[in-house]
């Protein structure tokens, strides 16, 4: 039925439900179903998001069958609630809410009372006998429809950046102020009929049109505004970060009002079915008496707790519903455990009570942090609510992040009492010296020095200093606060509303009520986000590993996963953690590790040599120098890894860059080499490219320098036999970067073979003691068009995603800084592609190595390694294209192990969804190959060796400038920097 725009609920009965969201929107779906479960809810109807898109589609007019059903749905309400809409005696009123297929919180809008005019207040007044109330919910209509439906739907201009809402709301303030009355609800009928008329003068003014006194155009003008609304620059924005498209269109819900602000017996509230912040299975929930709509978030008024049992230091002082209407309350509880049974999650609700009746206005599922999605996905699995495979599906794979915060030490918490209480806000804990301002904030995580941000309160201006330090620790503000908001979005530790503490900006410090104690500017304190506890001084943490119910969750998400998760590692204690967080093996082991860092002073210096010899003799001798610490390096991380797979890339350093700029450096080379600082300085010279990225690089120094490879795979195979004969279970495995035709690998694959002989012999070991595996990496767009050829000459695959990327694009990773910014603001592209994979293009050269490789070599192993690797996208798209695994760094880990189980369980339960013959899970489960990225290896070098105050060689300034606009390019890289490791 194409032309059914309209859908009515209400009355225990409905013709929508909860599984059409995409045509009610969740709002409206969700209403139909709570109706249908029997949940009191007031009568009303929803018209769909089709009609939406078709008003959008007709030029911004509705469809002309609209009027119709409207009216129709309508009357059909009336008869429901019992009552007439516009009629005098006897006047039904009604809310047009807003509601998309996803919930946009806030984003678009809402307007109440609809109905209200001259002619229905006399009837409404007597029908109540509240002319107080009456007005209020008159003033408040007046509000809103002048915000929402004159001012913002027609997308007027507030005259000096001061809308008709704020000219209302600071007129309502004066008023107030006047009558010396401190609350809204302390203002009397009288006071609120004056305000109205104050009101409607102000929508002539500064709208130039009358507020409509006709119900009818009033209705019409709410459903259009809401449709409006779905344009309206908040949510346009808020689409674009969340990724929802503009096509949905929003669906409006028109319904009968009840009115909370009806007087002491009338409240409105909002909860969840169980505590979002910490998962626990507690009924959490806030209320306020006598108030309308959004009054318990707008914070006019501080909120009182639903029950006893969620009352904190803020709000104990106040009556919670429990107290004060306790059979109510209990029928809330009632319907709070139908919700759960219905829809096995956990739902974030919205009611309001009207003379002791309650109606329920909304239920969706409630947004909570990492930390309570694991506890309850672990909870509700353990209640029978849900199956293992919805539990694992409850925890977005960004989330873990949080998780993996480090705990207080239970042991160590036993026995620490608390020096004050707060809200939780964010998870995990946090130790750190406290600092009062969010400037000494960022000065101190800039010196190094772990800090805890503690303020009063926080506003926007703290958010540097927010991101800057460990912890935040506030003694106002509740769950909702602006320091809330912010810390559980970033999952970092945070601690609001610590009322017991007073704190003092000016003199930097914080004084504990009750006690003698004072903090001060410098003093360290230890946060614990989940319990809300503050200690004084540091406290032990313990790793997310040791939690026992997060192992619990990862080796049930490892039931269903099939794909391989593998750690990019070059070090034995990177590779110990990445075991630790559970990871199969090392997918990308880069030998440039060795050349910054601690102890890398000889090996650079040998690298430098090398990369500056002329004759191979003298290349020789620097290698049989460095082979030693290459040999030391790898056995060091195959014993870590031993019995899994660890893929070693050969070197793929940007030559020049490792030339020392500085004369004592080169002098102290020339020296070495027995040549003249003159000499040395033209070889230097000589390294120069133009196009490092993509010249003498990769397997190209294989070819030229066939004495590099030599090298690197004895090194391998020799610390693998040694340890083999130390009765270890060594596998390595080596990977040929920067590939663009197979008979590189058939080149390098002669000199490989002849020093695994040469080992063996010295070893005395077999091939089946000792197994090589020799694999690529694909980075090169024709490496993927001939990846059957490669397939029959290499073992395994791995992709390396940034330099395809790069070379896919012909987008210059160093230089992207001066455009891609442009290409994202201008939604040329959608996503960084050197963040998220891009399917479109990249994916599909993935797609035809993957397919080509596999038409000769049905089992080859295929991974990826690289940023890509660890992120949630990528992973299950690398899923879908049939990898047998990806490679990430340590920290990234778990997040790439619970998304390919999700892909896993996704995938299963839409059978059509083309599975390309993925390696056997065995493969899968202990993958051999994986190269990776060579870029990020070069930029890490490049990095280290600039800050030791090498010069670099390259005199183009092109290429500075390039690096500088790199050097701007600002979150993105440094976000991503930050997952890697933490
Ligand atoms: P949002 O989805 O942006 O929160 P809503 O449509 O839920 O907007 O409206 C906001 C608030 O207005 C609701 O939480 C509820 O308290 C109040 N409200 C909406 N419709 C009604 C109604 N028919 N009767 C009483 N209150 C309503
Ligand atoms: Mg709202
Ligand atoms: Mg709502």
């Amino acid at each position: 039925m194409a032309d059914k725009f309209v859908y009515l609920f209400g009355g225990g009965k409905a013709d929508g439900n909860e599984k059409m969201k995409n045509l009610l929107g969740g709002k409206g779906a969700n209403l139909a179903e709570m109706c249908r479960l029997g949940i009191p809810v007031p009568a009303g109807f929803t018209v769909t998001t089709e009609c939406c898109t078709a008003y959008f589609a007709n030029n911004s007019k509705l469809p002309a069958s609209l009027n119709g059903q409207v009216l129709a749905a309508l009357a059909k309400t009336e008869s429901i609630m019992g009552m007439k809409y516009g009629n005098p005696d006897n006047p039904l009123l009604v809310s047009c809410r807003s509601g998309a297929r996803k919930s946009m919180p806030g984003m678009m809008d809402t307007v109440l009372n609809v109905g209200l005019s001259t002619a229905t207040i006399p009837g409404m007044i007597k029908k109540t006998n509240n002319p107080r109330f009456v007005w209020d919910s008159y003033r408040r209509l007046i509000m809103m429809y002048a915000d929402v439906v004159m001012e913002k739907a027609e997308g007027m201009e507030p005259v000096g950046g001061k809308g008709i809402r704020k000219i209302m709301d600071d007129t309502l303030d004066q008023f107030k102020h006047s009558r010396g009355a401190k609350s809204d609800t302390d203002l009397k009928a009288d006071d609120l009929k004056l305000l109205s008329e104050e009101f409607k003068k102000l929508v002539l003014k500064h709208l130039g049109k009358a507020f409509p006194d006709d119900p009818m155009a009033q209705l019409w003008g709410g459903i259009a505004a809401v449709f409006k609304s779905w344009n309206g620059k908040k949510a346009v924005s808020y689409r674009r970060i969340e990724g929802i498209p503009d096509a949905w269109g929003t669906a409006v819900n028109v319904q009968a009002m009840v009115f909370g602000n009806m007087g002491d017996s009338s409240a409105t509230g909002v909860a969840f079915t169980r505590d979002p912040a910490t998962g626990d299975n507690k009924f959490y929930g806030e209320w306020l008496v006598n108030a309308q709509g959004e009054d318990v978030v707008a914070g006019i008024r501080t909120p009182s707790p639903i029950n006893d049992s969620t009352k904190n230091e803020q709000n104990k002082h106040l009556h919670s519903m429990q107290e004060a209407m306790p059979a109510t309350y209990k029928a809330l509880d009632a319907i709070r455990n139908k919700l759960e049974k219905h829809f096995t999650d956990m739902l974030d609700i919205e009611f309001t009570i009207q003379e002791g009746k309650l109606w329920m206005l909304q239920c969706r599922v409630g947004k909570r942090t990492g930390t309570a999605a694991l506890n309850m996905a672990m909870d509700m699995l353990d209640e029978k609510l849900i199956d293992q495979k919805t539990a694992v599906q409850r925890l977005n794979p960004k989330q873990l992040d949080e998780l993996l915060h480090p705990i207080i030490d239970p042991k160590a918490e036993k026995d620490a009492s608390p020096i004050v209480k707060g809200l939780p806000a964010g998870p995990g804990a946090a130790s750190g010296a406290l600092v009062f301002t969010a400037e000494a904030a960022v000065a101190s995580a800039k010196a190094g020095t772990k800090c805890i941000l503690i303020r009063e309160e926080t506003n926007p201006e703290d958010v540097e200093g927010m991101r800057a330090a460990v912890g935040i620790l506030t003694a106002r503000g509740g769950m909702t606060s602006h320091a809330a908001l912010v810390a559980r979005g970033w999952g970092k530790c945070c601690i609001v509303g610590a009322g017991g503490m007073h704190v003092d900006a000016a003199s930097q410090t914080a004084k504990i009520a009750g006690t003698d104690v004072v903090l001060k500017a410098g003093d360290v304190v230890t946060l614990n986000g989940t319990k809300v506890h503050v200690y004084k001084g540091s406290m032990p943490m313990v790793s997310a590993t040791e939690n026992p119910r997060f192992q619990k969750f990862m080796t049930m998400a490892d039931k269903f996963r099939t794909m391989g998760v593998r750690t990019n590692a070059e070090t034995p204690q990177d590779a110990k953690v990445a075991r630790g967080f559970g990871a199969e093996g090392i997918g990308l082991f880069r030998f440039e590790h060795m050349f910054y860092g601690e102890g890398s002073d000889r090996p650079l210096f040998l690298l430098r040599r090398m990369i500056v010899s002329k004759t191979e003799a003298e290349r020789r001798k620097a290698l049989e120098e460095m082979f030693p610490f290459m040999k030391d390096d790898v056995k060091k991380t195959l014993d870590v890894m031993d019995g899994l797979p660890v893929t070693f890339r050969f070197l793929d350093p940007p030559l020049h860059e490792f030339v020392p700029n500085r004369a004592d450096e080169r002098q102290r080379l020339a020296t070495d080499l027995g040549i003249s600082i003159d000499e040395f300085n033209k070889r230097a010279d000589a390294l120069h490219e133009s196009n490092p990225m993509m010249g003498h690089r990769g397997v190209r120094l294989g070819v030229s320098y066939p004495e590099m490879t030599e090298t690197q795979t004895q090194a391998i195979l020799e610390a693998a036999a040694e340890l083999i004969q130390a009765g270890k279970n060594a596998k390595p495995e080596i990977m040929i970067p920067v590939t663009s035709t197979s008979a590189e690998i058939v080149d390098q694959k002669k000199i490989i073979d002849r020093v695994y002989e040469k080992v063996l012999a010295k070893f005395n070991l077999s091939k089946s003691k000792l197994v090589l595996v020799v694999g690529t990496m694909i980075e090169i767009p024709r490496a993927c068009i001939t990846a059957d050829k490669f397939a029959g000459v290499c073992e395994f695959f791995s992709f390396g995603t940034n330099d395809l990327t790069q070379m896919g694009f012909g987008f210059s990773r160093d230089d992207i800084g001066s455009f891609l910014p442009h290409y994202m603001d201008r939604k040329i592209l959608a996503a960084d592609p050197f963040q998220t994979i891009d399917q479109e293009g990249i994916g599909e050269l993935i797609k035809m190595g993957i397919n080509k490789g596999r038409s000769v070599k049905p089992n080859l192993k295929i991974g990826i390694c690289g940023e890509h690797g660890g992120e949630p996208e990528s992973v299950k798209f690398c899923y879908k294209v049939g990898m047998s695994y990806v490679s990430c760094s340590p920290y990234r880990v778990p997040l790439a192990r619970l998304a390919a189980a999700q892909a896993a369980i996704a995938a299963e339960a839409e059978p059509k969804a083309a599975k390309p013959t993925p390696a056997p899970k065995k493969a899968a489960a202990k993958p051999a190959a994986r190269p990776v990225t060579k870029k990020p290896a070069a930029k890490k070098v490049a990095k280290k060796v600039a800050k030791k105050a090498v010069k670099k060689v390259t005199k183009k300034p092109a290429k500075k400038a390039a690096k500088k606009a790199a050097a701007k390019r600002p979150a993105a890289k440094k976000t991503a920097k930050k997952g890697k490791k933490r």
